[in-house]
């Protein structure tokens, strides 16, 4: 064959690809089993190596059920690689735990674990559920020694209500009692609830009285009386106050001595009494001042009324301080009494109505007159007076007609009281004289006298005797004469009672 070759050397090109193609066909297959081998070697290696992975194994149930309001702690999580790389290996790797649980919101939550090393990573997952299973408590409070009363009943001693979750649950508490119990229940916000009962027990003792301010108190004469005070108790510090009877009677108004009796029974029938001597005194009165000058008080009575502004704003230009004693019969012009009072001139009351045959008809009659006229003047000043004039003045007679004698009880009242009612001695005549303005001008002048304190009575509801001050001041201040408004310790121009 290889003669043949050679004897065809113009076929040596076809030869020679011969050799070319086996050539190749040995080196491919070579390439192949190399790759093959190579193939072999890699898919071994990496069996080996790729069992690298991370485990995370969660401590604790995978469900957690954690308590509102308490505080909830992670059990955790452990992580291990684990491999072949390096020989058969388990090695601890760090945990990253993120959790957004909130035990004082109820709800569902998830805490994710992971964890990485080695170009591996895993991740694991817990579900907490925050729920508020726990009731609220309620705790009693005990008073020590105490006892109920059975003419009292219980006295709660005092509770509270707190729940883990909800907080103070004191408000909502629900409180029954019957005779012998007291119940209370309470439910939070998830609807647990908690119940106790306190058994009340009763404790009988004698009953005691203690009187404020002692057994003899002197009290000054007023329209009315408050007692200063009394409370009753048994050994438990039950509160009997309010079943203590009082018998006796204080006339507040009436210098005198009283008597109030105190008494108490308890449900044993046993019994207490204390006993309380009221001594009604006079009030303290101011000294009467007399004042060394020459002095005119200029008084005007029945009002206010329409002229009053007038006069007003006379014995402002004048400069002169004078007296009103008022009534309430012209509403149109209560609130003069106001400006009146803050231009700084007296107010002292007349009565309400000026209604002889209805305040002089009793005393208290009387009273309640002058107390309205007393409220008119605090809301019309802001302040009580404690001057006065009678309707008709002390003298009057008219007031036999209505009651006996009332004048001198009203004297003598009102001044115990600590008020001073004031009369007149110098007239102008203007209640029904006459109805000259020149009259009354010339009956002041003629009236006032430099031998005494001059109490000068005119009515400010007529006009032409509020048209004659003016002239009365002039003349006044000629003759060296002051004119001042009234107080307690004035003059009080008083007249012969003859009622
Ligand atoms: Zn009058």
């Amino acid at each position: 064959m290889r003669a043949e070759v050679k004897k065809t050397k113009n076929k040596e090109p076809v030869a020679s690809g011969r050799i070319k193609k086996a050539y190749r066909r040995k080196r491919t297959a070579i390439i192949a089993a190399i790759t093959l081998i190579y193939l072999v070697i890699v898919a071994a290696a990496a069996v080996i190596i790729d069992d690298r992975h991370i485990e995370i194994t969660l401590l604790g149930d995978e469900d957690q059920l954690a308590e509102a309001g308490e505080n909830y702690v992670d059990p955790g999580a452990e992580a291990y690689f684990t491999g072949n790389l390096f020989g058969r290996t388990k090695r601890p790797v760090e945990v990253r735990t993120e959790s957004g649980v909130d035990t004082t919101a109820l709800g569902d939550y998830v805490v994710k674990y992971s964890a990485e090393a080695f170009g591996r990573s895993a991740e694991s997952y817990r579900r907490v559920h925050v729920r508020d299973t726990m009731p609220p408590v309620i705790t009693l409070e005990h008073e020590k020694d105490y006892l109920a009363s059975w003419l009292v009943g219980y006295k709660e001693e005092g509770f509270t209500a707190v729940d883990a979750f909800d907080g103070d649950l004191t408000d909502k508490v629900v409180r029954t009692e019957t005779g012998d119990a007291v119940y209370y229940s309470v439910v939070d916000s998830s609807g647990n609830e908690c119940a106790v009962e306190r058994v009340i027990e009763y404790g009988i003792s004698e009953p005691m009285i203690r009187l404020t301010g002692g057994e003899e108190v002197d009290v000054g004469a007023a329209f009315t009386f408050t007692d200063p005070g009394y409370e009753a108790t048994d050994e438990s510090g039950n509160d009997l106050t309010s079943y203590v009877q009082v018998t006796g009677e204080v006339i507040p108004w009436k210098v005198g001595s009283y008597e109030l009796n105190y008494y108490i029974m308890n449900e044993q029938g046993e019994t207490a009494t204390a006993r309380r001597t009221v001594n009604i005194v006079p009030q303290p009165m101011e000294p009467m001042v007399i004042p060394e000058e020459k002095t005119i008080y200029l008084t005007f009575d029945d009002g206010p009324g329409p002229y009053t502004g007038q006069l007003l704003d006379i014995l402002a230009r004048y400069g002169v301080k004078a007296t009103f004693f008022v009534t309430g019969d012209d509403p149109d012009y209560n609130d003069l009494i106001g400006r009146a009072y803050r231009e700084g001139h007296t107010i002292g009351v007349h009565t309400f109505s000026h209604d002889y045959y209805r305040i002089y008809s009793s005393d208290q009659a009387f009273f309640d007159d002058f107390l309205a006229t007393e409220d008119l003047i605090y809301e019309q000043t802001g302040t009580y007076s404690r001057l006065f004039r009678f309707p008709g003045g002390s003298s009057n007679t008219v007031s036999r007609n209505y009651n006996y004698g009332i004048m001198s009880r009203l004297a003598k009242t009102f001044t115990d009281m600590g008020y001073v009612y004031f009369d007149w001695n110098v007239t102008s005549g203007d209640a029904g004289e006459t109805s000259s303005t020149y009259r009354v001008i010339e009956n002041v002048a003629a009236g006032c006298s430099e031998n005494t304190v001059n109490v000068v009575l005119q009515h400010d509801i007529k006009g032409f005797s509020v048209d004659a001050v003016a002239q009365i001041i002039n003349w006044g201040r000629n003759h060296g004469y002051t004119f001042k408004a009234l107080d307690e310790t004035s003059f009080t121009a008083h007249h012969e009672i003859a009622n």
